[in-house]
């Protein structure tokens, strides 16, 4: 399993690839991956701090996952994505969160500058960098300029965003050939990296190939992953934004024509075009990949698979429950759960669970020396305290406000345990109504004396205060509405830290059982409050309770471990794409 050699053999066995694509394929028979035909993964954002790429939530954190997991794994992998010179922070200023920026510079984290590529862009020629960084199987290929801008500024719609897509994928694209490289697979991680596989199949058609052939060969080599339900919620770029950022960048009249066909009254949505651009279309989850609504331009049901997202637990392991997996054979050394996990998490006795919690508490400890808490409080806790955490973007449908809707049953349930509520989440730039609930929020907490000195919010949410939080916690809450949660990670986190989860059946979540955590559900909001409440004086009382808490988190573990594991999702994606790889099926 952990030899993967096949990775440089070519194919050999065609038998059975599907005899459509065998008359296309039989000039191209080697495209098993190698250094220079790599897996490569497009994402407009990164959240990689450490390789000096800060994102702004899970999108960033699963491709800068993706990356580590299959270096752990010794795939050629390639990453493509911009580097922003700047990155957004938050502060909090009178109780509102304030957004500033900071300028980062790609030559502190090791970025080599390889040459420029040109794109097209309102009648003139933008210049972009081109810069890399190489690990052992792995690489990021990062595009960027001096005013490529933030992440995610402006609006989804705008000229900006359009520009910073087209760069990505034109740029990108370029990149690749400048550097000798070419896709074996590429992944496009959201919509927003379409233009890479336009790139493609333009570059094809314009060399060549028929459009015919030259679409069928882009579709075979493209997956499409998407973590948005609803299409209807994309934003769309007009025609005459196209006449101005794509088109100019476009050499073959079929393509042009192809795309030209994807708009309705003058707009288009880049989903319509990536589904057809990309024959693999994935979606997080099992519920995700169900119940994403996608249509293509003839009004077809689009049919996503469901590849669950994991989490490298290399990075998201604390190091001594990372060491207990492994000395006791749960995970391999890719971090699969072994054959013989479910019988080997025996070990894992109530003794240890508290004393791995308590050196968790020491990293949670370190990491909040630099964060004041919402009334200017460095936090410190000892292993007797007990914390309750809600750590996730501030989005509405994550609801942080669920569990202050009653503030004296809350207080009823922290006050007799004296126990703590640590609440953290990046807000979205200009999100007005997520900054009030905050300040409602904060506002409902320092009304009473004991909430004023146990519930804290922590501004300026990063993967360092997830992890701390994942570390030093005793119970992660995740209580998104049901069907509106896509995969999230942060609860996964928790579970390989043991933490207990109290959770709405929702997103990668909803790949488990119900009564493999603890489930909050009901038929109304009431019904969830209700119970969330209820789970949370429950958990009090499992953590006063050896017998309970090693029974729990060996059942959330042997339920979630399988689910969360990074190595089992990249599997899960080379293994959908066997038919060109020749890739042994390894996740059985
Ligand atoms: C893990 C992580 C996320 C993922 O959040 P979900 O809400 O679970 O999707 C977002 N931001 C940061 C900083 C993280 O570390």
């Amino acid at each position: 399993m952990t030899d993967n050699d096949y990775f440089y053999h070519p194919l050999e066995n065609i038998e059975d690839i599907d005899i459509f694509y065998d008359a296309v394929e039989r000039t191209h028979l080697t495209k098993a991956l190698s250094p220079e035909r790599p897996y490569t993964y497009w994402t407009i954002e990164l959240y990689d701090k450490k390789n000096g790429i800060r994102g702004g939530g899970g999108l960033g954190v699963l491709a800068a996952d993706t990356r580590r997991i299959a270096e752990k794994m010794q795939i050629p992998f390639t990453l493509i994505t911009p580097f922003y010179p700047f990155e957004s922070h938050q502060q909090m200023e009178n109780g509102f969160i304030k957004d500033i920026r900071k300028p980062v510079d790609y030559h502190d984290f090791g970025y080599q500058f390889i040459d420029n590529v040109f794109i097209k862009c309102c009648g003139t020629l933008c210049k972009l960098d081109v810069i890399e960084k190489k690990f052992m199987s792995s690489r990021i290929i990062a595009i960027t300029e001096p005013n490529f801008g933030e992440l995610y500024s402006g609006l989804s719609g705008s000229d900006h965003r359009l520009y910073q897509e087209v760069a990505l994928g034109f740029g990108g694209y370029a990149a690749l050939k400048l550097i000798g490289l070419k896709p074996a697979i590429m992944q496009l991680n959201e919509i927003a990296t379409f233009f890479a596989a336009l790139a493609r199949l333009d570059e094809l058609s314009s060399n060549g190939m028929d459009f015919y052939e030259a679409m069928v060969y882009t579709r075979k080599h493209t997956l499409y992953t998407n973590h948005t339900l609803v299409q209807a919620a994309e934003a769309e770029f007009s025609y005459e934004q196209f006449t101005r950022f794509v088109f100019p960048n476009l050499k073959s009249a079929a393509v042009k024509k192809w795309l030209s066909d994807k708009f309705d009254r003058g707009h288009i949505k880049l989903s319509s075009a990536t589904i057809e651009i990309a024959e693999l279309k994935s979606g997080v989850s099992k519920l995700h990949a169900r119940v994403a609504n996608y249509h293509d331009v003839s009004g077809n049901k689009v049919k996503f698979k469901a590849i669950t997202n994991g989490i490298d637990l290399d990075t998201w392991t604390m190091p001594c429950v990372l060491d207990f997996y492994h000395d006791y054979a749960i995970l391999d050394d890719v971090n699969l759960p072994t054959e013989v996990y479910l019988q080997k998490l025996s070990a894992l006795t109530a003794d240890s669970i508290r004393r791995f919690k308590s050196n968790g508490r020491e990293i949670l400890n370190e990491c909040l020396k630099s964060r004041p808490d919402q009334n200017g409080k460095i936090l410190h806790f000892d292993s007797n305290d007990f914390i309750f955490d809600f750590k996730r973007r501030f989005v509405d449908y994550k609801r942080p406000d669920l569990p202050f809707r009653d503030i004296t049953r809350l207080l009823n349930i922290l006050e007799p345990r004296g126990a703590h509520y640590i609440l953290t989440g990046r807000i979205h730039t200009g999100d007005t109504i997520m900054s009030s609930k905050l300040k409602y929020i904060l506002n409902l907490v320092d009304s009473d004396d004991y909430l004023r000195e146990h519930v804290h919010y922590l501004v300026d949410y990063d993967e360092e205060l997830a992890f701390g939080l994942s570390c030093g916690s005793n119970v992660a809450i995740n209580v998104p509405i049901v069907g509106l949660e896509a995969c999230g990670t942060s609860w996964m986190k928790d579970v390989a830290n043991l933490n207990l989860l109290i959770s709405t059946h929702d997103g990668g979540v909803a790949d488990a059982h119900m009564n493999d955590y603890f489930n909050v559900n009901g038929k109304n909001e009431g019904d969830e409050l209700d119970m969330l409440y209820q789970q949370m004086q429950d958990t009090i009382a499992v953590w006063e309770n050896d017998f309970d808490l090693e029974f729990m988190i060996q059942h959330q573990l042997s339920a979630f471990l399988p689910i969360i594991s990074g190595a089992r999702m990249m599997n899960d994606y080379l293994h959908k794409f066997r038919h060109i790889l020749d890739f042994p099926a390894t996740n059985q």
